[in-house]
């Protein structure tokens, strides 16, 4: 169980990965108080639809003050319950503001009803799209950015119209129980967005609970087997899945911007980030000065506690993946030029810098999801969208170059990349993030995201009746050689 500790299977401890004290204890919803949960969403979700666009984005404008002026306060409860500097907690609520913002504000236009144009064999109809609510999504969220990544679901949920089940992590479930007493202050009528509490079992439960649409944000692993819960009651997903992101310098590249962003990239968050940089390739005619330049500036970092700029790794069990990736490429011929196998030290984990890693080995295809990176040497750029598009997830990338990168960006397999910044496109308001491969599917943020929670629904209204009646047994054999010369003349010609 980790840093969770199960008491009697009623309700669990949060315990801070910093300090190993008790932080807080919350109650485990089971399967008949997840079922209920839904069933009044089911309500309050016609009620939150009926409210309008306008109304709505009032009400998520309300919350987003709410979060704003106790922006303090969250953050002390995220680096409480899973240990990263306040500052950087800071910045987590800050852009998760800017994408509650930008859902509220374009939900109409994203969602609301418009005509469109039908085709000439239809031209005597009306034709209206929309985009409609499911009524309830369940949301289950990860720890590691425990209100940008969830937000990223639920705001966008509900600025489309739907209620909202939340079952954070059991890692954070403070963070998830203060943003739905913060909602129910603007939004004290009905239960739009309700948080239960609880470990694997309450999501798996909430999977099966007949709610619209599961978004799930978190490993792998755990996603495959949210599916097939959903799978039995052919409940659609969102799946926002790990990554193993690469980040690739070409010989014209701003060497000094792409080792800070690989340092940020790499060792922020203690590197426990989905988009997170673990793979660098470098052209070789830079390479060793990169290198150096890479080296010197997370040699100044520290993982600890107090004024150290990198915190603890919040899952015990993670430290034991970690320390397998280093010892394990260590000892199929990889160098650490900074920490290595002396790095881990309790629950925290020094700046790590691995060179010559076999492209085989673990550091370089699963997700190690600690303050580590791998950099590997390419004869060329072709060499580097190789090797980058050679693992299974295909989340995020970033490149480096100052006249190729574009033409990089194009061959990368992923669902995003920025170039000569890290993470830009996960942090723009109108740009959908998620993956492809087992980084997932779907995608939150931008237009696409509110899309993810609604179903689109067409609908005609048969303006005049045509003089040529296709859908009827009445029609004649006139008819079907007039249509059948019109298909000739619309389609037939095309070689
Ligand atoms: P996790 O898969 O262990 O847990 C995620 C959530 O799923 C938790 O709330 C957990 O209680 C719940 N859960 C566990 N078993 C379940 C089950 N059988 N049915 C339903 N729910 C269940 O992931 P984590 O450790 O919390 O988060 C880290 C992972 O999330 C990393 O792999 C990271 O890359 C990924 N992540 C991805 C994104 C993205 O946008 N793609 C963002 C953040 C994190």
């Amino acid at each position: 169980m980790g840093r969770t500790t199960l008491q009697l299977d009623t309700s669990f401890d949060v315990v801070s990965p910093a300090t190993g004290a008790v932080v807080g204890s919350y109650r485990i919803f089971d399967t008949a108080e997840v079922e209920a949960t839904v069933a009044t969403a089911r309500g309050a979700g016609d009620w939150w639809a009926g409210l309008g666009f306008t109304e709505r984005a009032r009400r998520l404008d309300a919350w987003r003050g709410e979060i704003t002026r106790g922006r303090g306060e969250l953050a002390r409860i995220i680096h409480e319950e899973m240990g990263k500097p306040l500052s950087d907690a800071k910045l987590e609520i800050a852009m998760a503001l800017e994408h509650l913002a930008w859902a509220a504000a374009n939900a109409r236009r994203v969602l609301g009803p418009r005509q469109v144009r039908p085709n000439l064999l239809s031209m005597n109809q009306e034709c209206t799209l929309e985009y409609r609510p499911f009524g309830v999504v369940g949301v289950i969220g990860p720890w590691n950015y425990p209100v940008f990544t969830p937000l990223g679901s639920v705001s966008f949920a509900l600025a489309a119209g739907n209620a909202v089940v939340f079952k954070p992590s059991e890692y954070t479930p403070g963070v998830g129980l203060w943003l739905a007493e913060r909602f129910a202050e603007v939004v004290p009528e009905q239960p739009v967005f309700q948080v239960i509490t609880g470990l694997g079992g309450t999501g798996a439960a909430l999977c099966r609970s007949g709610v619209g649409k599961i978004g799930f944000t978190g490993s792998t692993a755990t996603g495959k087997r949210v599916m097939a819960a959903c799978a039995e009651t052919l409940t659609p997903v969102l799946m926002e899945l790990g990554g193993k992101d690469a980040l690739i310098v070409d010989a014209d590249a701003d060497l000094a911007a792409a080792a800070d962003a690989a340092v940020w990239g790499g060792m922020s968050n203690a590197g426990q980030t989905c988009l997170g940089v673990e793979r660098v390739y470098v052209h070789t005619d830079v390479y060793d000065e990169f290198l150096t330049e890479l080296v010197a500036r997370a040699a100044e970092l520290r993982a600890g506690t107090g004024t150290a700029k990198i915190g603890p790794i919040t899952m015990p069990k993670q430290i034991g993946i970690i320390r397998h990736h280093i010892e394990d490429a260590l000892a199929r011929g990889a160098r650490a030029l900074l920490g290595g196998a002396g790095a881990i030290d309790g629950q925290f984990v020094q700046p790590t810098i691995l060179v010559d890693v076999p492209e085989d080995a673990a550091a370089i295809t699963e997700e190690t999801f600690g303050p580590t990176l791998t950099v590997s040497r390419v004869r060329d750029m072709d060499e580097a969208i190789e090797r980058t598009n050679a693992g299974a997830y295909g989340l995020g990338s970033t490149v480096f170059s100052r006249h190729n990168g574009k033409r990089i960006a194009d061959r990368l397999r992923t669902g995003g990349t920025s170039i000569n910044a890290y993470v830009a496109h996960a942090t723009i308001t109108s740009l959908p993030l998620g993956g492809i491969g087992d980084s997932g599917f779907g995608r939150v943020h931008g237009a696409d995201g509110l899309k993810e929670f609604t179903y689109a629904k067409a609908t005609t209204r048969q303006r005049f009746p045509l003089p040529l009646a296709l859908t009827t047994f009445t029609r004649s054999e006139t008819t079907d050689a007039i249509v059948d010369r019109l298909v000739t003349v619309l389609h037939g010609r095309n070689r």
